[in-house]
């Protein structure tokens, strides 16, 4: 079946093939692991490996790099201020080589908590520095290389096409950008490869290089890992929005300079994940983690399943409420599949109907609300038995990653001895509950009293157990 891909370099849908037929090697940029990853950095994890799911279950084969930018990445929009890892030891009073460690634990641990897969290949940026030194010496062969007082820089006006990806003249790039103006640059445009550790200062993170003790920029460690790992040319890039303009730019820079051609295929990002209308900000407090919403006693995965209400180039908004409502609908969801499980087995197949309905929907250009649509449709599809429903669930949630029968299982081993019945009253209470209907709520948990059961209030759902 044909998969369908919006190509940033083009700007427009098409159809994905992938150089080899039956396998697809992809490359996502990856945290910078100098603090917790925000729910808007895994709204974009969450979608890569939704990515890394499709392909999959088209029978595709997939080699899965992600980078960890452990140094070089620098608070400013352009090669000035501090790295961020050197920001993050000394705000966390830990060496920089221990807060790479302890936010890339962090960030594995919640990505396991969302059911991200883990990639095939984790690159760290510190582990690859030869690699990175061999590029920009043979950017220095090709005359794409110069040299200034604060580093090694790269020679944008050497490349017609430069800022393709973006869609921008190179005026507009100026602007886009924000670079501070740096008077030694030939260009506004141009970008760091290397820069030079401070004369007056030892840095935590350095190296030798040919060109004088430093570190590397921060776009050529995925020039140099994804190549690596995956050859050239490659199939997928994936990234956020944001990397448009100076990151995926500058990395297409490099490495066309280096290899003559166009070295990745396609080239996919995700839109923002914004927080009550606005961007997050530490200023207002609002950089949520995971840990965040699981203090609130969210369940990691019904944030995933959150970001599935939008297509994942559309923006979309979080806030606590619309939280609350994803909770509810993938409790719900979870509810309704464990009263399945009660039923005996008729059909011992999925629905191909289903299953069809599906692929046709993941395929073009991965979306994810009609997905969800379509699974519960099938949930409330009268004409198809308990057992085939199930096991078509089972199908389609080798995509969605909500662990939807496992959930439905323990659920149903809780409430086993519990009479249909009482779940039902159970249930409807539950969304009058949801609804604030507090006269209605309080009715049905007597009705429950009244026939021996005892109601207790959850945040994933309810409890019941005999009186
Ligand atoms: P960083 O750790 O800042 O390099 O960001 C890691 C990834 O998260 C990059 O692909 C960013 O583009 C992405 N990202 C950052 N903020 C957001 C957001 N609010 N929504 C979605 N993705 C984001
Ligand atoms: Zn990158």
């Amino acid at each position: 079946m044909l998969i369908k891909l919006y190509n940033t370099l083009g700007r427009k849908k098409e159809v994905f093939t992938p150089i080899s037929s039956d396998s697809v090697k992809m490359y996502a940029c990856g945290p910078t692991v100098y603090d917790y990853a925000h729910i808007g950095n895994f709204r974009t994890y969450i979608t890569e490996d939704i990515l890394n799911r499709v392909l999959k279950f088209n029978g595709l084969k997939t080699l899965y790099v992600q980078n960890i930018t452990d140094v070089g990445h620098l608070v400013g929009d352009g090669d000035v201020g501090e790295d961020k890892m050197e920001k993050g030891s000394r705000v966390n009073g830990m060496t920089a080589w221990e807060i790479a460690k302890k936010f890339e634990k962090a960030y594995f641990d919640d990505s396991e908590k969302l059911n991200i897969i883990h990639p095939d290949i984790i690159a760290r940026a510190t582990d690859h520095i030869k690699e990175q030194i061999e590029i920009i010496e043979k950017l220095f062969e090709l005359g794409f290389a110069y040299t200034i007082s604060d580093g090694i820089y790269f020679d944008t006006s050497k490349q017609s096409d430069y800022g393709k990806l973006a869609n921008l003249d190179k005026e507009g790039l100026k602007e886009g950008a924000r670079v501070e103006r740096n008077p030694e640059k030939k260009n506004d445009t141009d970008f760091a490869l290397w820069k030079f550790s401070p004369k007056d200062k030892k840095r935590q993170m350095e190296w030798e290089s040919p060109w004088g003790i430093g570190f590397p920029g921060w776009h050529i460690e995925c020039s140099a890992m994804s190549v690596k790992y995956l050859g050239e040319p490659f199939d997928i890039h994936a990234g956020a929005i944001d990397l448009v303009p100076i990151h995926h730019t500058n990395e297409i820079a490099q490495n066309e300079a280096v290899y003559g051609h166009k070295t990745v295929n396609y080239w996919l990002h995700g839109a923002f994940l914004s927080i009550n209308g606005g961007k997050m900000s530490k200023s207002l407090g609002n950089i949520y983690t995971i840990t965040d919403l699981e203090k609130r006693d969210f369940d990691p995965l019904s944030f995933r399943y959150f970001t599935m209400s939008a297509h994942y180039r559309q923006p979309l908004n979080f806030t606590w409420q619309a939280l609350e409502g994803a909770q509810t609908a993938y409790n719900n969801l979870v509810h309704k599949i464990s009263y399945l499980l009660n039923d005996s087995p008729v059909s011992d197949k999925a629905n191909e109907e289903y299953i069809n309905k599906f692929i046709a929907v993941i395929n073009d250009d991965i979306n994810m609300p009609e997905a969800v649509a379509v699974l519960w449709e099938l949930i409330k599809d009268p004409n198809i038995d308990s057992n085939s429903k199930i096991l078509t669930v089972e199908k389609i949630d080798q995509v969605l990653g909500l662990s939807l029968i496992d959930k439905a299982k323990k659920i149903n081993n809780e409430i086993k001895n519990i009479p249909k019945e009482i779940v039902l009253l159970a249930e409807e209470r539950e969304i009058a509950r949801k609804n604030k209907d507090w006269k209605k709520s309080d009715e049905l948990r007597q009705k429950i009293l009244d026939l021996g059961y005892e109601i207790k209030d959850e945040k994933m759902g309810f409890e019941i157990s005999k009186k």
